[in-house]
């Protein structure tokens, strides 16, 4: 089998992926995205919540809390500039009880500390007005919380990545291959198997990440984080939406609560849970629902026996155990690992779909540093 050569490969074709390749080809490199599946988009960027993050919750100074809040931001310019279906919904943090209004200025501060400015205390009162179906006792109220087509972004992205001069090759999985002297060989599989040499390599396998880095010879495997998959069910509600904003509770300990979103349809839907499993299995167990009513009741109290339905279900990519819970993204270039042109994007999580283009503007950064 003839070796070929090429300057850069993506592996991967899901939102961040993409959003690398674009960049990288606007950068003016040579891009060729391989994808194993058959499509764009058909994991964890297909079964998410499409929520586009304000930046309210991530550690401060942690890469989700600056890449959000950038990425945001370009996001919502991106948006309007190429006209995607989104809608700057805003969201509403809930309190309901005396010990969680006393929280809500906690956050408000942690948000200020990321940048996000906009954050407002309102009165149960004025949360009430605003969405007549929900009970609490005091809110925030987020303005740059949104919600967004995320097809039509990644679709988007593509065209970007493909007028730039970037190729896309589906049904071609990375199979394995080894660092080598003055560039990366990699196996590629599919119905042409190839050995393809390029100078510059970006892991975007989101789930499999792990999995493909530990493939390549010669990386250090001490460096790959374990793989851990946090499911998290969705529930939705049939007929209109009682809100217009989103609704979340307090944070709980070791997550956000159930929460209630939107999508561009206007359907309301319930999740995501945290089920943590050791498979990718997206089935959603409908006695899972059980486990909503008490919470959701305390900020949606007309919420009826039997009406949300399972609907789906998304896979995070943790690279830590449950016992942790919660993590940072894992941007491992050559000051990590020592080797030139190699880039892994581990643990890319929520709010990953928010942070693409500034995620990708940070890849772009490294590969020519
Ligand atoms: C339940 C849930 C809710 C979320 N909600 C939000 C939200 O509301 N807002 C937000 O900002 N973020 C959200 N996120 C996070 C966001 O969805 C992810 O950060 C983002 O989609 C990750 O994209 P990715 O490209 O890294 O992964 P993926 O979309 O999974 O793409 C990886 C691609 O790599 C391909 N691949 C795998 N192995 C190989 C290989 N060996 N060779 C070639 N290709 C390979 C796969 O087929 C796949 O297409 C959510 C995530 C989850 C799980």
């Amino acid at each position: 089998m003839a070796l070929e050569e090429l300057d850069c490969i993506v592996a991967g074709a899901g939102v961040i992926g993409l959003a690398v390749a674009r960049a990288l080809a606007i950068a003016g490199r040579e891009v060729v995205i391989l994808e194993t599946a058959d499509a764009i988009g058909t994991e964890i960027s297909s079964r998410n919540s499409e929520v586009i993050h304000a930046g309210i919750y991530y550690p401060a100074g942690s890469l989700m809390a600056r890449l959000c809040v950038a990425g945001r931001n370009a996001l919502y310019a991106y948006c309007r500039a190429r006209g995607i279906p989104h809608r700057k919904c805003g969201k509403l943090i809930v309190a309901t009880s005396a010990e969680e209004l006393e929280m809500l200025p906690a956050i408000t501060a942690r948000a200020a500390t990321n940048g996000v400015s906009d954050l407002r205390r309102i009165s149960a009162a004025e949360a009430m007005a605003l969405e007549p179906a929900l009970a609490t006792t005091g809110a925030l109220i987020s303005p740059s919380t949104g919600i967004l087509d995320s097809h039509a972004y990644m679709l988007s992205l593509l065209g970007d990545a493909q007028k730039a001069g970037a190729a896309l090759v589906l049904n071609s999985p990375v199979l394995g291959g080894r660092i080598e002297e003055g560039g990366i060989v990699l196996d590629v599989g599919g119905a042409d198997p190839a050995s393809i040499r390029c100078k510059l390599f970006v892991n975007a396998a989101g789930l499999q990440a792990p999995a493909l880095a530990r493939k390549l010879q010669g990386v250090p495997t001490d460096l790959i984080p374990k793989e851990y998959y946090a499911k998290g069910n969705y529930f939705s509600l049939s007929g209109k939406s009682p809100f217009s904003r989103l609704i979340y509770p307090v944070p709980v300990k070791g997550g956000l609560g159930v929460h209630l979103t939107l999508d561009m349809g206007g359907q309301a839907r319930f999740g995501p849970d945290v089920e943590w499993v050791s498979r990718l299995d997206y089935e959603v167990d409908p006695r899972r629902a059980e486990s909503f009513y008490a919470s959701v009741r305390r900020y949606y109290p007309d919420l009826k026996n039997g009406t949300p339905q399972q609907a789906y279900s998304g896979i995070r990519p943790k690279i830590v155990p449950p016992e942790i819970g919660s993590q940072d993204f894992m941007i491992q270039g050559p000051e990590t690992h020592g080797i030139p042109g190699f880039i892994n994007l581990f643990g890319i999580e929520s709010p990953g779909l928010t942070s693409s283009l500034a995620l990708a503007d940070h890849v772009r950064h490294i590969a020519v540093a």
